[in-house]
């Protein structure tokens, strides 16, 4: 997906910084809201009864989540049941934001507004949701205006994979090549770190999720914080303040 919006382009510029910002646990915490309308969408499509508590969600592509699920409930994990139970999920998703409230996480708002709209900064996304996902939880919580581009996890089950269409939607909404140097992938899981790396890109790690400061540690991510009200060098990196 390219142009979130639409309408704002950018020619690249090497002293641009191109930030990639994951969703759950890095900008947002749902409070179990998603979990919940995929476990209502298992309910509801395949008359699950008795779920299974097996499944990772750390930092994995909806479809992966998808399959998983149907495996451990004993369904047939085709491609067309996990577009089924997609679709539900995405059905249950904004009653189940509501419901379960959540938060923004700390430091995100001040920070996005001091990012957005900034000459040397590209704001996009690096989610394993998928587009509608994403779209359903960020605007739940009025984030989902600072994005321009990203990669989301429709039809990928590696995140690393979904860094490549990331880096490859900054390339088309910037007209043209980019210096991996310049891109920062952001997020708080190890599949976070893993997938900067593959696109030659630096990771930022933000304890804000299910992981530890000191798990991330161990991934050795170039920067890392306990939460984004603290990432003030870096932002200011950002933005060409020296
Ligand atoms: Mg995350």
């Amino acid at each position: 997906m390219v142009g979130l919006t639409g309408v704002e382009r950018g020619d690249y510029t090497g002293g641009m910084s191109i930030l990639l910002f994951d969703i759950d646990g890095t900008l947002i915490r749902t409070s179990g809201a998603g979990k919940s309308a995929m476990e209502a969408a298992l309910a509801g499509v395949f008359a699950v009864t008795e779920l299974r508590d097996e499944v990772s969600y750390s930092g994995r592509t909806d479809p992966a989540i998808g399959l998983d699920l149907l495996r451990v409930h004993g369904i047939d994990p085709t491609d067309a049941h996990n577009d089924l139970l997609h679709s539900a999920y995405l059905q249950h998703l904004p009653t189940s934001l509501e419901r379960f409230g959540g938060t923004v996480l700390p430091g995100i708002r001040e920070v996005m507004g001091l990012l957005h709209g900034h000459p040397d900064v590209r704001l996009g996304l690096l989610t394993g949701n998928s587009y509608h996902g994403a779209q359903a939880k960020l605007m739940h919580f009025g984030l989902w205006h600072y994005f321009r581009f990203g990669g989301f996890g429709d039809g990928r089950h590696d995140r690393d994979d979904v860094a490549r269409d990331a880096l490859a939607a900054a390339q088309q909404y910037l007209n043209g090549p980019v210096d991996p140097e310049t891109v920062y992938v952001i997020g708080d899981t190890p599949l976070d770190i893993r997938c900067a790396r593959a696109i030659g890109a630096k990771a930022v790690a933000v304890a804000t999720g299910w992981h530890p400061r000191s798990e991330l540690a161990e991934h050795q991510p170039d920067w890392l914080f306990d939460d984004f009200s603290q990432a003030s060098e870096l932002v200011a990196l950002w933005l060409g303040v020296r």
